[in-house]
């Protein structure tokens, strides 16, 4: 048997005490907390429907990889296996780099690509590759990596947020999205310094929360770019932001990107729930 497939040989151990609840579950908080990986994409899905039917449908692509990354992520916590620890982040990176090839604006793009989508596409995949190939030779860069993602994810959606002058919805899932990235880092960062502290005061449980957040911010950033993307290349199509379910509580609903002429109007969209 190969000893990265054991448990316990990952190269790193989060704070929650291990086998503490379950003797088959490492990390239980840690792997339960991923169920949500399972709860929220198949509703994105359903929300986007008009999206991925006229605009993109590798956007359905994007869900069915946020529900890997939970697969992979409740098997490392659950093993705390070497293989586990690589499966959660090459899929975290494969998240990450489909984000980058479906929705970062042409108008960044190196000038050698000439605002080519396609070549771009194919630059990313080349870099997802030799990420995935350098995430089994060097484990430890992972984290440090995919936490690279976030400034240059972050200054570009700035950026568009400026271009689009700013409509109030828009502006307010860019903060919505920024403090989510900020409180799920905050949590993964805390929970992978701090632990001596968390254990005394018995709450070593901020990983299982960063889980959360991380996928909410995600997501948030994924309604985001998608919506700076239609704007710039399918601005025909008319795309607004809208809550699921009742449009006017912004602050409690599910945002999402709606076309105007929307076949799937809000009482549609109601019906699919
Ligand atoms: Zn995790």
């Amino acid at each position: 048997m190969f000893k990265e497939l054991s448990r316990g040989s990952a190269d790193v151990d989060w704070c929650e005490d291990n086998y503490s609840i379950s003797p088959f579950i490492a990390e239980f908080y840690n792997t339960i907390s991923n169920a949500f990986f399972f709860v929220f994409p198949p509703m994105m899905w359903a929300l986007f429907k008009d999206y991925a039917h006229r605009i993109n449908p590798s956007i359905n692509l994007m869900w069915v990889l946020m529900m890997l990354v939970g697969a992979c992520s409740a098997y490392f916590h659950c093993t705390l296996s070497l293989v586990g620890q690589l499966l959660d982040e090459v899929s975290i990176l494969w998240a990450f780099s489909l984000g980058a090839g479906l929705w970062f604006p042409r108008r960044y793009y190196p000038r050698i690509l000439k605002g080519d989508r396609r070549r771009f596409r194919i630059f990313v995949f080349i870099l997802m590759l030799c990420g995935t190939m350098l995430a089994f030779i060097k484990p430890w860069l992972n984290s440090f990596l995919l936490l690279a993602f976030v400034v240059p994810g972050f200054w570009t959606a700035y950026l568009e947020l400026r271009r689009v002058q700013s409509h109030q919805r828009v502006t307010t899932l860019f903060r919505t999205a920024s403090v989510l990235w900020i409180v799920s880092i905050s949590c993964w960062v805390a929970d992978r310094t701090l632990c001596d502290f968390w254990l005394f005061v018995s709450f070593p449980y901020l990983h299982s929360f960063w889980h959360v957040f991380i996928l909410l911010a995600c997501y948030y950033s994924v309604v985001l770019y998608a919506y700076f993307d239609a704007t710039s290349e399918w601005a025909e199509m008319g795309p607004v932001l809208r809550y699921w379910p009742n449009d006017s509580h912004t602050k409690f609903g599910v945002p999402y990107v709606a076309l105007k002429s929307n076949p799937y109007s809000d009482e549609n969209m109601n019906k699919i729930f």
